[in-house]
């Protein structure tokens, strides 16, 4: 776990030994019931983490409370060696540094292709032009940059979206089942993109999804979720050779 952890990080200054990401003890609980109960994690730069469970076990809401719409009720949240949330002290979710994407999470219809991805963006006309032609191009939707979103493929929107979370420099990246709502010809691809812009550029990722096959394609690092908790914790080829109790064992194989 360790070596997975250093080899995908960045150098190996003492600063880059910090993590991107770190939370601590979250819990949160609704109706008196801890649906994420005592979760702890830390991704580096450049690290994507997968947290895997059956639906319900609680991944959305630990995303939620990390993006800062969802408050935790106990725990905290560290980002590149700083508290950016406790119970008490909070930075506001749009001060986080933290891209976002969600299956439902759609495009905005009205506003065109280029509008959609300087939408996050700050600063002057050329300057937000100049990053939105530099992503479209890195995503290879340069000749869409006036197109609407109903002129596009859902893999095309997809990339959009992609581009539009990537737009701000985001620190660390939070995925909800993004690709679900793909087709399977054009998901391995998109993945596979995916994965790569965020590497390039240094981005620690927090992927969730409910598919083994997609965590162990896609994870540094997985945090197998059940009832609220992380049962187990580490990298892919000994989470699924070496699962942690039997409940692992019939997730891995019920999912084939
Ligand atoms: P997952 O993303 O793993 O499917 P969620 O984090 O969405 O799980 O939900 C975990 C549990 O918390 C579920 O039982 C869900 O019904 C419950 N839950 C989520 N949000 C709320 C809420 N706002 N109020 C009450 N219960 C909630
Ligand atoms: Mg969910």
């Amino acid at each position: 776990m360790q070596t997975e952890t250093q080899r995908s990080s960045s150098g190996n200054t003492l600063a880059s030994r910090v993590p991107r990401l770190e939370i601590r003890h979250l819990v949160r609980q609704f109706d008196g019931r801890p649906v994420v109960d005592d979760v702890s994690l830390s991704i580096m730069p450049g690290q994507v983490t997968c947290l895997l469970g059956p639906s319900g076990c609680g991944k959305s809401t630990t995303l939620r409370m990390i993006a800062g719409v969802e408050m935790q009720d106990s725990g905290e949240i560290w980002v590149d060696g700083k508290l950016i949330c406790d119970t008490v002290f909070r930075v506001p979710p749009e001060r986080r540094q933290i891209g976002l994407m969600f299956q439902d999470f759609a495009l905005f219809p009205h506003l065109s292709v280029a509008g959609n991805v300087a939408y996050g963006l700050r600063g002057g006309k050329d300057e937000k032009r100049a990053r939105v032609v530099e992503l479209l191009e890195r995503v290879d939707l340069l000749q869409f940059i006036d197109g609407y979103p109903h002129q596009l493929s859902g893999g095309e929107q997809q990339r959009v979206a992609l581009a539009r979370a990537l737009a701000p420099r985001p620190r660390i990246m939070l995925m909800d089942e993004p690709f679900s709502g793909l087709d399977n010809r054009l998901r391995d691809g998109i993945r596979d993109e995916t994965l790569g812009l965020l590497k390039e550029e240094d981005t620690a990722v927090l992927l969730v999804t409910h598919e083994p096959e997609e965590a162990m394609r896609m994870a540094d690092e997985i945090a197998l979720m059940r009832d609220g908790r992380i049962v187990q914790q580490g990298a892919p080829y000994n989470v699924y050779t070496r699962p942690v109790d039997r409940a692992a064992v019939s997730f891995f194989s019920d999912a084939n």
